[in-house]
């Protein structure tokens, strides 16, 4: 530890970076503009075998690394839904590496177990999840999904599959409606269901789940001697926000008796709104649910959070218990590796302390409210605006609509888009992306970054309006 005067010095040299970098975040062009190679061109081809001064590593930081990254905390960041940092969860974050502990069980790091329990029932009270559900903090809603679709799994079969294996009768069906995130497929591909066995239910006219459709084909796959095991719902669909009917939803899953798996990844963050809550209207008889801090909630990547109805189903999946890690604490205390996938798992709760203490509810509140605003805002210019036509209801933070200019018929319009959002991205002032609604090309506008204010989406709605003019 003799260097530490050095770390203490260039430590602070970070910090100074960090400070500019956000003074002068605008400056960047949003969206890279580098050629595929052209980072990698600017690496060594071997590693170096002489140790290399700090200062040459952090010159060459800001030269080559830098300029080959897209600014997520950019406050003309309205892409895809947002990857967000904050202050206060930069600084935790700053404290998590300098632990670098190991928070697979209680004993790996006490105080991670109980502030990530605590942390958990605090989501819960906030955001109006059932108060006798237990949570736990995973990497990525993709991970949370795939253990929900594991546990509903073994829950079924009197966790056989894990004993066993597939037997090759299962014929197990998952459904989900055609607007659910790429991340259910592939948690039925690895979880062994096969692809062609999630069942991608019709969506009604606001792109949510139509639940006669579901019953339909829940009922049509009785007939034909298949196992309905899960339904996927989704709060807050990627490509438009669409809200899936949870209570009708949950009917059905009463019915036939299957898992309900909610994924809410980025709409869950809403709920701390008391006037989003409808929107779980009928949550007690689903038996999992996720979102992710790390989406709207200010909280850095990777931050995801997983509740369950029956704590002991989860851990009957998951837990596995060789000699070295065997503790005289188990039963009295939660060891989180039994709880998901990886052993392995990084003090992820301390940032969510940090934000939600630093914030409070009430910030925090603010600033979703003050996004929810801004996108009814840019709602009602597309709305004005003859040149643009909206594609899809707005209930939460995400616009969708193109450019459609009188006398062009449909096929010109993809294209035209297209080249409307690649003028804009391309101007490095502010980064947007596409989706597809109801087979059209479609821009999306999103609203949640932690720095995004008013002046940014006015100025970036203008850049949309001017670019559009210039092409037409
Ligand atoms: C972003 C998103 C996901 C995937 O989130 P990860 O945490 O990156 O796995 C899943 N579902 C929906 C609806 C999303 O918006």
């Amino acid at each position: 530890m003799n260097d530490l005067e050095t770390f203490r010095e260039q430590a602070h040299r970070v910090v100074e970076m960090m400070v500019e970098y956000f003074r002068n975040i605008e400056d960047f062009p949003v969206k890279a503009q580098v050629r595929p190679g052209e980072i990698l061109d600017r690496l060594p081809h071997f590693p170096p075998e002489k140790s290399e001064e700090m200062d040459q590593i952090l010159r060459d930081y800001g030269k080559k690394i830098l300029p080959g990254m897209t600014h997520w905390q950019s406050p003309n960041f309205f892409a895809y839904f947002p990857a967000n940092s904050s202050f206060p969860s930069v600084l935790a974050e700053m404290l998590t590496a300098t632990l670098g502990a190991q928070c697979m069980i209680w004993e790996t790091s006490p105080a991670a177990a109980e502030l990530e329990e605590r942390m958990m029932q605090w989501l819960i009270r906030m955001t109006g999840l059932p108060a006798s559900w237990e949570g736990v903090i995973q990497d990525t809603a993709s991970t949370a999904t795939l253990v929900a679709l594991l546990t509903a799994r073994e829950k079924k079969t009197g966790y056989r599959i894990n004993e066993e294996g597939y037997s090759g009768n299962e014929k197990f069906r998952v459904y989900a409606s055609t607007e659910t995130h790429s991340s259910i497929e592939k948690a039925v591909r690895i979880a062994g269901f096969g692809r062609k066995n999630l069942v991608k239910c019709l969506v009604r006219d606001d792109l949510s789940l139509d639940p006669s459709d579901l019953r339909q084909r829940i009922e049509a796959d009785l007939r034909r001697g298949y196992t309905p095991l899960a339904v996927v719902g989704t709060l807050g669909t990627t490509s438009t926000t669409a809200i899936d009917p949870l209570e009708e939803i949950a009917a059905i899953s009463r019915d036939y008796g299957l898992w309900l798996h909610i994924d809410a990844a980025l709409a869950g963050s809403a709920l701390i709104l008391p006037e989003y809550r409808w929107m779980i209207r009928g949550i007690e008889e689903a038996d999992s649910f996720v979102f992710n801090p790390h989406k709207w909630l200010f909280t850095n990547f990777d931050c995801s959070a997983y509740f369950v109805k029956d704590k002991e189903a989860l851990i009957h999946t998951f837990e596995i218990l060789p000699e070295y890690l065997k503790t005289p604490t188990r039963g009295q205390v939660n060891d989180y590796r039994d709880w998901g996938i990886p052993l392995g798992r990084r003090f992820r709760a301390l940032k969510l302390w940090f934000v939600i203490r630093s914030f409070g509810v009430e910030g925090l509140q603010a600033m979703l409210r003050e996004h929810l605003r801004l996108a009814r805002w840019v709602s009602d210019q597309v709305d004005q605006d003859p040149l643009f036509e909206r594609l899809a209801p707005v209930p939460l933070n995400t616009v969708t609509f193109r450019l459609r200019p009188s006398g062009r018929n449909e096929e010109e319009l993809d294209p035209l888009n297209a080249a409307l959002l690649e003028a804009v991205n391309r101007s490095g002032k502010a980064y947007f992306t596409h989706t597809r609604i109801k087979g059209k090309y479609a821009i999306r506008f999103m609203i949640g970054q932690t720095h995004t204010r008013e002046h940014h989406v006015i100025a970036a709605w203008e850049r949309i309006r001017r670019t559009a003019l210039s092409l037409i």
